[in-house]
Order: C-alpha cells, then sequence, then structure tokens
C-alpha cells in the first residue's frame, strides 16, 4: 500500500520533527525536576519559560498568563469549574448546542448535578450562531459564557469577540474553546475581550498530553487541579517538561508558517471540495457558505452510510472522519449537523477531510481519484435507495 493520506488533522496532527528534536534531551539528559533547587533542575524550569514565553507570543498574551496543562479537555473543565466558583451569586451558564462534549458535557454538569440554568445557544443551516438568540441568553445571573471559536465538525468560525463583548457587559467571564483555531487562524489577545482560552497541543503539531489555558491577568480564578505549587499555585502536579518544551517549538513554528501555509492549504481544502462536488453526485458542504477554518471540510453525500466510506478510504490508504473522532462509534448523527437542520440521509453520510501544513498535492488527487469509486458503489448498495430513503431505516435511526 502507499503511504498514508492523512486527512485527519482535527482529531490529530503529526508530531512535527522540530517538534520531536526540541523534545528530546528532556526524555535523555535533562530529566531535572523544575521544581528543584539545584542547578540541573533550574535549568529545565528556564527551559519551560521560555516555551511559556514562546507559546504566549503566539497568542499575544503575556507569559503569565498560561497554564499549561495535559490537554484541550483539562483546559475547558478548569476554566468552566473556576468560573461557575469565582462568580458564586450567579446561577446561568450559556454556550452553544455545537461544542466539543469538553465543553458540552461540563456546562451539562453544572446544570444537572449543580442546580444551574443552562442555555445552549442554536445555529442556522450554515451553522452560524444565532447572534439575536445569544444576546437574549446572557443576563445578569450569567457567571460564564462558553462559545467555541471554530467547531471542530465543520471547521464554521464563531464571533468571539462580539460574543465576549455582549459578555463581558453583561459581568460574566467569558470563555473560548480555541483548540481548533490555534495555530490555524491568528490569534491576538492583547487586544480582545476574552477572558480564558483553551488550546491543545495535539492539534498544532506538538504530542499528545499537553494544552494550555490562557487566563487574562485580572480574570478571578481558582485551580481545578491542586496539589502543589506548580504552574504559580494555579495547577498542580510536577510538569510535564517534555511535552511543555514541545508545545512551545510547535508555537514558534506556527507563528512562522500560519501566514504562507494557510493559503496554500486552504487552497488544497478549496480544489478537494470543488471536486467532490465535481464528481460525486447528492454532494455539499456543511458550511460551506460562511467563514470556515483553511483546513476543514464537512462534506455530506447523501443516502450513503459516513462509516462505509471511511472504510473503503481506509482500505485505500486514506483517514478521515465522520462526526468528531470522539463521536465516530456512534451510530447517531453528529449533534452539530443536528443542530445545523442537516437532513438525516446527509447527516448520516457526511465526513470530515481536515488537512494540515504536511498534506500534498498528491493526497488530494489520490482522494479525489478514491471517492467518485466509493460513492457510487455504495449507493448502489444503500439501504436507502438513492433519494428515496426508506420510512423503516429513517425511522429506526431518527430515534
Ligand atoms: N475542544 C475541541 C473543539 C476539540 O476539537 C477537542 C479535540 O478534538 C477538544 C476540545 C479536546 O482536546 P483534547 O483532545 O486535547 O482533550
Amino acid at each position: 500500500m502507499p503511504s498514508a493520506v492523512y486527512l485527519d488533522n482535527n482529531a490529530t496532527t503529526a508530531v512535527a520533527p522540530e517538534v520531536l528534536e526540541a523534545m528530546m534531551p528532556y526524555l535523555k539528559d535533562l530529566y531535572g525536576n523544575p521544581s528543584s533547587i539545584h542547578t540541573f533542575g533550574g535549568q529545565v524550569m528556564a527551559d519551560v519559560e521560555a516555551a511559556r514565553e514562546h507559546l504566549a507570543a503566539l497568542l499575544g498574551a503575556r507569559p503569565g498568563e498560561i497554564i499549561f496543562t495535559s490537554c484541550g479537555t483539562e483546559s475547558d473543565s478548569s476554566a468552566i469549574h473556576s468560573a461557575a466558583r469565582c462568580l458564586a451569586d450567579r446561577r446561568h451558564v450559556v454556550t452553544t448546542r455545537v461544542e466539543h462534549p469538553a465543553v458540552r458535557n461540563v456546562c451539562r454538569v453544572l446544570h444537572d448535578d449543580l442546580g444551574y440554568r443552562l442555555t445552549e445557544v442554536g445555529v442556522d443551516s450554515q451553522g452560524r450562531l444565532d447572534m439575536d438568540e445569544y444576546r437574549d441568553a446572557v443576563d445578569d445571573d450569567t457567571a460564564l459564557v462558553s462559545v467555541m471559536w471554530a467547531n471542530n465538525e465543520t471547521g464554521v468560525v464563531f464571533p468571539v469577540e462580539e460574543c465576549a463583548a455582549i459578555a463581558k457587559a453583561r459581568g460574566a467571564i467569558f470563555h473560548t474553546d480555541a483548540v481548533q483555531v490555534v495555530g490555524k487562524l491568528p490569534v491576538n489577545l492583547a487586544d480582545s475581550r476574552i477572558d480564558m482560552l483553551s488550546l491543545s497541543g495535539h492539534k498544532l503539531h506538538a504530542p499528545k498530553g499537553v494544552g494550555a489555558l490562557y487566563v487574562r491577568r485580572g480574570t478571578p480564578f481558582v485551580p481545578f487541579v491542586r496539589g502543589g505549587h506548580q504552574e504559580s499555585n494555579r495547577r498542580g502536579g510536577t510538569e510535564a517538561v517534555p511535552n511543555l518544551v514541545a508545545l512551545g517549538r510547535a508555537a514558534q513554528l506556527a507563528d512562522q508558517r500560519i501566514g504562507d501555509e494557510n493559503t496554500r492549504v486552504k487552497a488544497l481544502r478549496d480544489r478537494l471540495e470543488k471536486g467532490l462536488l465535481a464528481t460525486c453526485p447528492d454532494a455539499r458542504v456543511n458550511g460551506g457558505q460562511t467563514d470556515r477554518l483553511p483546513n476543514t471540510s464537512n462534506v455530506s453525500f447523501e443516502f450513503v452510510e459516513g462509516e462505509a466510506i471511511l472504510l473503503l478510504l481506509d482500505q485505500q490508504g486514506i483517514c478521515a472522519s465522520s462526526g468528531s473522532a470522539c463521536t465516530t462509534g456512534s451510530l447517531e448523527p453528529s449533534h452539530v449537523l443536528r443542530a445545523m437542520g442537516v437532513p438525516f440521509t446527509a447527516a448520516h453520510g457526511s465526513i470530515r477531510f481536515s488537512l494540515s501544513v504536511y498534506t500534498t498535492d498528491q493526497d488530494i488527487d489520490r482522494t479525489l481519484k478514491a471517492m467518485p469509486e466509493i460513492i457510487t458503489r455504495l449507493r448502489e448498495i444503500s439501504p436507502f435507495g438513492r433519494g428515496k430513503p426508506k420510512t423503516g431505516a429513517a425511522k429506526r435511526s431518527t430515534k
């Protein structure tokens, strides 16, 4: 089999060779504990602080505003729990219907277990946030607003600055899950109303097991992971030094590549979409009419099962995904596409292609060559029959 075509970069990315090189010494010789008094530990601490500076530079933040965490999920949980604790006299949380489970499920815990009022704001058919509904939702009892910057399944970008201004006017803390944005779109928190922002290393060519939470100076914060004094008493636990150094190096690389490569990556993504729409009948790009991440394409192929497409792509060495990586394995259509009102027969046949700076022209050629044949083959055996969903099947799956 020829080498794999990897179009699943919103699930995770390859570790950049430069990043691997930067982290290796900390897995071998530089194993000191940054909290140790001796020079060996002190050197490692200096390197952790350098990594913090690199990440802060990518975000337009101050190094002291960065808390290293283990992943995007921990960053989200930390932000949400902290806001609820710090504005304890307020009992309302606002989020959206299309958040990643790392936000959605934590907000639901506040509602289900702790009695908070929870408002999940909807989106339109293009995945755009309903700003009228959002404005109506935020009130003087709102402790926290958590609105993702860009959606992991469709790539649709939300107007987070506008959302933040509305939240701040009501005295709420504004958090954004920017896990899919950092490294793909420019971020400048110096000129921003955002109070807290989550990111994850493995989405920007650092390894799995590292993330960060930005907390604007002056924003009240209580730690989620308690223990030692690490991270200026804001996150206990001995630092995963190789991973932190890796994230710092990945941030430097992202800073250098964000402009040029996004133009090239976006052009590849657009060529892929154009080719798929031209060669596969009854295909549609979800969120295609609005502002999206340059690397993400979510395409529905009516009357076929997304999982079947993935399996046939996989046989040809092409990796993509249906829905988010976390929901793969569930037969329920994605909550994001459902919130957008994508019809059942299209939502079930949707595939997310997500590119990276390592995606090549040849990768797109191979995918465009494979897809029409796969779609034709699956439609021939589709239980829905092309254009005529069988009522039994439709009923069973809309439960
Ligand atoms: N938020 C979004 C938007 C994501 O896409 C993901 C991962 O897919 C996460 C949060 C969770 O990040 P992590 O895998 O680092 O926990």
